[in-house]
């Protein structure tokens, strides 16, 4: 494993924006990654963990020692009739491992095909799509703090998983790198389609076997969804906000039209429709403008991390002139 110094890190986000990393480091295993600590502290650096750079906004610089853990070790631990727990290594691709699952008969992340980024990535923002959240499936997340390189196995609970959030987002945040995430999923095929695309197309094709579901999900990003290869974005940019019922209750009485999904005694909006009614489709600001057909993603054209904050802020003070509602940024600043 090298430690290379001054590396370009444009082609390691999706928003594709050019940065440096002080130093940079793909450990493969537990031993690799014993050399980067042995490196960071030899040399006084701080380590900062990226995955597959999907939901990150570059700096222009990122001090200390950028690792990327590749190790991607595929493992069945636990079996039974009706399930199966599987150990995943924290570099592997992630929507790579869902169709591995489905060709294995391993049921239940087919609605989290076509997500980007890695395996180890996932549990820190609970990845979710289509009515699926992978906190579902989550059994065990193994890692080790990198202040004292001790190892932790947290199980589901102490993951602390919410909408889009867990410990690993809160305090634990640049405090530790995950190298393996295990998941219990199920043999018996049983697809989950609430969500309304998915509804629709099984209206208008039939049921749909977990494997065509997959298909279905992927069909379905691909015409909604910019590739990042071709126009570099991190996905929805802005979390859905979810508000009480007195501020809802407010809400629809002055935007009797607002999409709402209600979810216990609170109710989530949908940013991408508050930021498209006020009138930010397609607009530009700087190199940064709002995807033409999913106001939510924010697409870079050659901007910096200052750019594309510029461009976020100016979007937040609209909605929160027009709903009165701030909201809040996904992808983290990495710096
Ligand atoms: P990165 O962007 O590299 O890192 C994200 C955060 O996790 C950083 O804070 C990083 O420090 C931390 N991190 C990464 N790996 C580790 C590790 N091994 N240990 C500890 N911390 C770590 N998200 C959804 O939830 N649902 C979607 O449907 C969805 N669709 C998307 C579509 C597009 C086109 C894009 C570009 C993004 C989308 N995202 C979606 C966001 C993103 O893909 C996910 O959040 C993904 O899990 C990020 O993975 P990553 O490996 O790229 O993480
Ligand atoms: P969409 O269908 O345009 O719907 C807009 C929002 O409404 C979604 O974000 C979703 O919230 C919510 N929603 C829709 N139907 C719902 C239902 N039946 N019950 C509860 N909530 C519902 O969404 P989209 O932008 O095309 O995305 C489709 C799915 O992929 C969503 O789940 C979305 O979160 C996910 N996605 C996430 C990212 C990311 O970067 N985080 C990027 C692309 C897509 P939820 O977000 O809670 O699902």
């Amino acid at each position: 494993m090298k430690i290379e110094s001054d590396v370009n890190l444009q082609r390691f986000n999706t928003l594709s924006i050019q940065s440096t990393a002080q130093y940079f480091a793909q450990p493969q295993n537990v031993l690799q990654l014993q050399q980067c600590y042995d490196f960071a502290q030899q040399n006084d650096l701080t380590i900062k963990v990226l995955g597959g750079g999907s939901n990150v906004v570059m700096a222009d610089v990122v001090m200390g020692l950028v690792v990327q853990f590749v190790g991607n070790e595929f493992e069945i631990i636990n079996e039974s009739d009706s399930d199966v727990v599987i150990r995943v290594g924290a570099g592997f691709n992630w929507h790579e491992l869902v169709m591995n699952c489905l060709d294995k008969g391993f049921y239940g992340l087919e609605n989290l095909a076509y997500i980007p980024g890695h395996v180890g990535a996932a549990p820190v923002q609970n990845i979710g799509a289509y009515g699926v959240e992978v906190k579902d499936f989550i059994e065990r997340v193994n890692g080790v703090y990198l202040a004292t390189h001790e190892n932790f196995s947290f199980n589901n609970a102490e993951c602390r998983f919410e909408y889009r959030e867990s410990c690993f987002k809160q305090n634990l945040d640049g405090q530790c790198l995950i190298t393996s995430v295990e998941f219990r999923l199920s043999k018996i095929e049983q697809v989950k389609i609430d969500y309304s695309p998915l509804k629709q197309m099984a209206e208008e094709r039939g049921l749909p076997s977990a494997r065509k579901l997959a298909d279905w999900v992927i069909e379905v990003r691909k015409s909604k969804l910019p590739e990042p290869s071709e126009l570099p974005n991190a996905g929805s940019f802005f979390k859905n906000p979810v508000v009480d019922q007195s501020s809802f209750e407010t809400l629809i009485s002055l935007f009797p039209t607002i999409p709402h999904y209600f979810s216990g005694a609170q109710v989530k909006l949908a940013a991408g429709w508050m930021i498209d009614q006020c009138g930010l489709k397609g607009q530009f600001f700087g190199p940064v403008s709002v995807h033409q057909l999913q106001a939510l993603v924010l697409i870079n054209h050659g901007g910096t991390a200052q750019n594309v904050a510029s461009a976020a802020q100016a979007i937040k003070d609209k909605v929160q002139q027009k709903y009165g509602i701030e909201l809040e940024q996904e992808p983290r600043l990495f710096s």
